[in-house]
Formats: C-alpha cells, sequence, structure tokens
C-alpha cells in the first residue's frame, strides 16, 4: 500500500485546510416585503416569487 514517506506538520495540514472554510450563504431584498431571502428562492417571509404568491401566507 502506498504511503506518505513524512508526517504531514501542523502547518501544512493547516494549510490544505484553509480552503474549507464555509461561505457565508448570499441573501438579496424581497421587492414585495423588504425581507432578506436567497436569490432564486421563494421569500420565506410572504412567500413571493417573480411578482406572483406562490405560497399563501399563513399568520
Ligand atoms: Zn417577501
Amino acid at each position: 500500500m502506498a504511503v506518505p514517506k513524512r508526517k504531514t506538520s501542523p502547518s501544512r495540514r493547516n494549510m490544505r485546510r484553509s480552503h474549507h472554510a464555509l461561505e457565508v450563504a448570499a441573501f438579496q431584498e424581497c421587492p414585495n416585503c423588504g425581507e432578506l431571502k436567497r436569490p432564486h428562492n421563494l421569500c420565506g417571509h410572504c412567500g413571493h416569487y417573480n411578482g406572483r404568491e406562490i405560497l399563501p401566507v399563513e399568520a
């Protein structure tokens, strides 16, 4: 079985993991209610998408 010749140092290990951080999710203002929502997603606050009400709001 192939085996690494050298132990990976903490510095090397951490450099490898420097790309592993989670990105912050993108947000846009809903044009209907102004609440922040994910782009290309139904607004969780008013249930609108693309100028139409898709989900009736239960409130
Ligand atoms: Zn909305």
